[in-house]
């Protein structure tokens, strides 16, 4: 059962005096000759007792929203579910009687932009199809609030750039929806990989695919979805093998291996590909909407490490050669979510930030072009630099 007030006390203050004195012997010059007199200033200064917990509008009340980030705002100690933003009426109470949202804090896709006036929404999070990211994000921004946008960051390398400028034009931070930056099995994954710590990697292998049963919907729909399992979840395997390599690609070949051409005319249904490391590595990936599959998995001089299942929100587990490693799991969205708000309150840098996103879109754009002409290996020179280190 969801708490159903959500929204956090009012910041309590406790106010104090401050002197500040500017006479020569608070300055410790042990100068004694000057007699005029001491100057000084008082100030008032408030100091926060309670943190402030910024608030979150979500935009587009689907599966993630309802199932995963609206019930881990529950949880989240730097931010509260304050307003959603949809374009189904009748999801607006319920939405309300569940947590609390006061009416004001409601907002349509057309209204959308009048969210600027509202001191209550800090964060908005877009959560609605691929080819909505970036006109979503780029209003948020201009809106002058800051952003997390769901993966893949949009549908082009162009509208990254888009997004980027907005949010600094704005002044406001951007993070995409890549949660696995902040739990702890992938992070171990990184750990293990970028600190070699079984030797170099020698191989490296990564898939995420499900079967998809409805195909009616957006994700099956070029102009939604912007592409098929490549952006929906191979996204993740290509994500997985950087950070556990900790370099960038230097080439790509892929192929469509779609297996039933007939269901899947407007996007593909699985694609596999390889890329090139500059440590020599020729890493292996599948993804696909007509197969169960995800894992995570490298081989190192010394032994092995890998991840499977490697990217879904629970259960994840990983094995080495020495065993089934002890981990405790958190709350993916809410890791995300509070590491994201502590960045907007402490001003620090975005892990996953819009430029890791445009860096991956950079890559996808590569594989289907490498893809579109018959597996031509393509370089990979010029993809955004980005890349985190642990
Ligand atoms: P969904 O289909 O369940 O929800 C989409 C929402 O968008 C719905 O509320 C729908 O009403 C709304 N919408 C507005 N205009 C629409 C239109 N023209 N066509 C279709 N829907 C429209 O999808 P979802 O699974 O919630 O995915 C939303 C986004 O979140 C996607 O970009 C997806 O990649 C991402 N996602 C991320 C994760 C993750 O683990 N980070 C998991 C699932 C989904």
């Amino acid at each position: 059962m969801n708490k159903k007030h959500t929204a956090p006390p009012k910041i309590k203050r406790r106010y104090f005096v401050k002197q500040t004195s500017l006479g020569l012997g608070a300055l410790g010059l042990g100068i004694t000759a000057c007699s005029a007199p001491e100057k000084k200033t008082v100030d008032v200064v408030a100091v926060d007792e309670t943190p402030r917990k910024l608030g979150v509008a979500l935009v587009g009340l689907g599966n993630y929203a309802t199932n995963q980030l609206a019930p881990a705002l529950q949880e989240t100690e730097h931010c509260y579910l304050a307003g959603i933003v949809t374009g189904t009426k009748e999801k607006e109470k319920i939405w309300q009687d569940k947590y609390g949202i006061p009416d004001g804090n409601i907002y349509n896709y057309d209204n959308y932009d009048s969210i600027a006036e509202n001191d209550d929404i800090d964060i908005i999070y877009v959560v609605l199809p691929n080819s909505m990211h970036a006109e979503y994000t780029i209003r948020g921004a201009q809106a002058g609030k800051h952003m997390i946008c769901e993966k893949p960051m949009a549908i082009s390398v162009a509208e990254c750039q888009q997004m980027i400028d907005a949010c600094k034009q704005a002044n406001k931070k951007l993070s995409i929806g890549y949660r696995l930056h902040y739990e702890p099995f992938n992070l171990e994954m990184m750990r293990l990989g970028q600190k070699q710590v079984f030797g170099p990697i020698t191989g490296l292998e990564a898939a995420f695919g499900f079967k998809m049963g409805n195909l009616e919907q957006w994700r099956a729909k070029k102009a939604l979805a912007g592409g098929g399992p490549l952006l929906g979840v191979g996204i993740y395997a290509l994500q997985g093998s950087i950070y556990t390599m900790g370099q960038l690609p230097v080439s790509v070949t892929a192929k469509e291996t779609t297996k039933d051409k007939n269901a899947w005319s407007e996007v593909e249904g699985s694609l596999e590909w390889e890329m090139e490391f500059p440590s020599g590595v020729k890493a292996q990936y599948i993804t696909t909407y007509e197969d169960s599959i995800q894992y995570l998995k490298a081989k190192a001089e010394n032994g092995f490490f890998e991840l499977s299942p490697s990217y879904i929100y629970d259960g994840l587990e990983l094995t080495t050669h020495e065993g089934i490693q002890d981990i405790q799991p958190v709350n993916h969205q809410a890791s995300h979510m509070d590491a994201f708000s502590k960045n907007v309150l402490d001003g620090t840098a975005v892990i996953a930030s819009g430029e890791m996103g445009m860096r991956d879109m950079y890559y996808i754009e590569k594989i289907y072009e490498s893809a579109a002409k018959g597996g031509e290996v393509l370089s990979l020179v010029g993809a955004p630099e980005v890349l985190h280190k642990v």
